[in-house]
């Protein structure tokens, strides 16, 4: 297992984090297997969708906004029940097939880190398994 940091800067973002996806995998030199791409936070969500135009997670994260406001008289005390609901809602993890060497994403998919309660300090976990 791999480990990859992310650094979020705003308090809901997407991050593409496919090339950091893409280094462990060559580091491991497997051709042909599975990856899986893991976040270990509860406010926090992997996703994967188009990166070709910035706008689709800018939409993304604004339609979400309307179905989950920020304040909605949640009984979470910390206050960010937003942030648990968006982790539910996209899951934080994606598996992606590796052919050749290679993440066989679609041509306009790129493998996002969601944030939804930053800015902080965020883990990745990355597994690849060949076979
Ligand atoms: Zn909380």
């Amino acid at each position: 297992m791999d480990e990859i940091s992310v650094k979020t800067s705003f308090q809901t973002q997407f991050i593409d984090i496919t090339s950091k996806v893409n280094e462990v995998l060559h580091k491991t030199g497997i051709m042909d297997g599975v990856c899986t791409v893991f976040t270990p936070h509860t406010t926090a969500g992997i996703t994967i969708n188009e990166n070709a135009d910035p706008d689709v997670p800018r939409d993304i994260i604004k339609e979400t906004a309307k179905i989950v406001p920020l304040d909605a008289g949640y009984a979470h005390v910390e206050g960010n029940s937003a942030a648990h609901i968006k982790s539910s809602l996209f899951g934080c993890s994606e598996t992606v097939i590796i052919m050749n060497g290679s993440l066989m994403l679609g041509t306009w998919q790129s493998v996002f880190f969601c944030e939804f309660d930053g800015p902080r300090n965020r883990k990745v976990w990355v597994k690849i398994i060949g076979g």
